[in-house]
């Protein structure tokens, strides 16, 4: 008979915790799962899952308008001013129907957890010493811990934060705003300013460096710049906020704030973007800060088992998401390795294939595919030009933009860039950038070329599928530059 009152305590029922005590538990271990706020975690509660509805949502208005290209007419004389009917848009009926589905979702996770024998609480966990775990009121013991506590936002210190808005809190606004500001310029910014301007808010997005994505292939940031303003956001780069007060005048959708700019988001910071010339401040109904998440560890009594942390609370893992201390793993965001729900599951599921079913397995972080659910959306996998630079001493770019045929007809101003960066010794495609409407669902597949090695002659090799988007990448014949290290890029001839 075990010591221990369970095998393993896993605290967090998000994406990592749920995968890996529900594999641990197949194995035959004892598991228990505390979750202290929503079944599924952040992806399913306030992250991946209600975000693509909500830009599944804000495309309509786009797709009403393209139609009209095709022969689409609204129906006559139903406006109220007496014109052809508009479509209009309803935010609680949207609210009300994604709530339907995440509890829907909030039951299936529970399903999972009971469902493969684990003991489930729905309280909150820490850690009380080496093998102890407190729990709803009361001491339990394991073999083992999981550390799957994810991550939570992080906003600046500045004289009115109070008053601003975090993601989480974007899933359940009563009203949808008229003005909204965006602070920040990484994957959350970007995509819920894409998703509010989509919805018809009048959306300022600030970036406090000189182009948003850092770290994202430059083409591609730029390309995005450039759509977005042309859907209307008004996005200013070298611009921060300084501090934040509440007016007096409430907005109409009940918000009401008034944000002091530092830097150039006063008179539009790049010179491009930018309303009032030389004001200094912004006035809008909400103000929401997307500037980034940081590990959910305050508080957790990690120090009761002696886990070291990094600076910013993450746990410290190695290859195997085990912690300094031997029976201590971490999976997921609260580790802080590449922040992605199925990062996330395969770390879970990988730590009980090794500690349950004494099959050692590491998740492999190399090359993972993403997306930017912008609009056009980003795709991406493998290294930037400036990564490959580093890496290889000489990369051929491959580079194609052009305007999606579905606009030819739409007359929609877009156009979408694909790119293929190639290790000119091996003929290896190493990094793959998309801008496009489908660059999501185009890269999961690139994706696993690109693990399998694939090199540029292979791809030349397979057949193009006509007509989409695509086939660029496998019809993309004449490199637009050649990178050498420590050169200047040599363009093709
Ligand atoms: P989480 O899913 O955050 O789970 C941690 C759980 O632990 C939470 O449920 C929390 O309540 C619980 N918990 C914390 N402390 C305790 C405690 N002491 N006791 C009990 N329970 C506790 N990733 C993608 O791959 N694609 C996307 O499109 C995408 N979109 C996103 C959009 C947004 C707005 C955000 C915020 C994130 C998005 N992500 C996306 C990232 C993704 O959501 C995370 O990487 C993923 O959820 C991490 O899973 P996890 O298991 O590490 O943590
Ligand atoms: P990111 O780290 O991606 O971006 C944070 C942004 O905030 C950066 O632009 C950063 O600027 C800026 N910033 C940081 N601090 C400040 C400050 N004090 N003042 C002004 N700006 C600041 O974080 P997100 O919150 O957007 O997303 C967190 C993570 O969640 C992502 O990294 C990703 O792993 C995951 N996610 C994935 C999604 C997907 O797969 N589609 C969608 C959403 C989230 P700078 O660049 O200058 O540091």
């Amino acid at each position: 008979m075990s010591d221990y009152d369970f095998d393993l305590f896993v605290i967090g029922a998000g994406s990592g915790g749920t995968r890996a005590a529900r594999i641990a538990a197949g194995y035959g271990a004892r598991v228990a799962v505390a979750e202290e706020r929503f079944l599924g975690g952040t992806c399913v509660n306030v992250g991946c899952i209600p975000k693509k509805l909500f830009v599944y949502a804000s495309h309509f208005a786009e797709d009403f308008e393209d139609a009209a290209g095709f022969g689409w007419r609204r129906p006559a004389a139903a406006g109220s001013d007496g014109g052809p009917a508009a479509p209009s848009f309803d935010w609680s009926t949207l609210v009300a129907n994604k709530d339907r589905e995440i509890e829907r979702l909030n039951g299936i996770y529970r399903g999972l957890i009971e469902g493969a024998g684990a003991r489930l609480y729905d309280a909150r966990a820490t850690i009380a010493g080496p093998h102890a775990v407190s729990v709803a009121g009361r001491t339990v013991t394991a073999r083992h811990i999981l550390v799957a506590t994810g991550g939570e936002p992080s906003l600046p210190d500045l004289p009115g934060i109070e008053h601003a808005i975090r993601s989480d809190d974007v899933f359940y606004l009563e009203r949808l705003p008229e003005r909204l500001i965006v602070v920040g310029g990484g994957y959350i910014a970007v995509e819920l300013a894409g998703v509010f301007a989509g919805l018809g808010v009048e959306v300022t997005q600030l970036y406090r460096g000189p182009l948003f994505l850092r770290g994202f292939d430059d083409d591609i940031r730029n390309a995005l710049a450039e759509e977005m303003r042309k859907r209307g956001v008004d996005l200013r780069f070298n611009a921060n906020v300084a501090a934040i007060e509440r007016t007096a005048n409430r907005g109409p959708s009940g918000g009401g704030i008034r944000a002091m700019l530092a830097g150039g988001g006063a008179d539009g910071g790049d010179g491009e973007a930018g309303t009032a010339a030389g004001a200094k401040t912004l006035e809008a109904d909400l103000i929401l800060y997307a500037t980034g998440r940081h590990p959910n560890t305050a508080g957790l009594g990690l120090e009761n088992a002696g886990v070291a942390t990094a600076p910013n609370g993450a746990v410290l893992v190695d290859a195997w998401s085990r912690s300094n201390v031997e029976h201590v793993y971490a999976v997921g965001d609260v580790t802080d390795r590449i922040n992605l729900t199925p990062v996330a599951i395969r770390e879970g599921h990988c730590f009980a294939e090794t500690v349950f079913n004494d099959n050692p397995i590491s998740p492999d972080h190399e090359d993972v595919p993403t997306a930017v659910f912008s609009q056009p959306a980003i795709g991406n996998c493998g290294l930037t030009e400036v990564q490959a630079e580093v890496r290889y001493p000489e990369v051929d770019v491959y580079l194609s933009t052009f305007r999606p045929l579905k606009h030819t007809l739409s007359g929609r101003d877009q156009r979408s860039v694909m790119k293929l960066l190639v290790d000119a010794a091996t003929d290896r495609v190493i990094g793959c950038h998309l801008l496009d409407p489908d660059a999501a669902e185009i890269v999961q597949g690139v994706g696993i070329a690109m693990k399998c090695g694939a090199t540029k002659a292979q791809f030349d090799r397979t057949m193009a599928l006509h007509p989409t988007a695509a086939e660029e990448i496998v019809t993309m014949r004449t490199p637009a530059r050649r990178l050498r290290r420590g050169e200047e890029a040599v363009a093709a001839d």
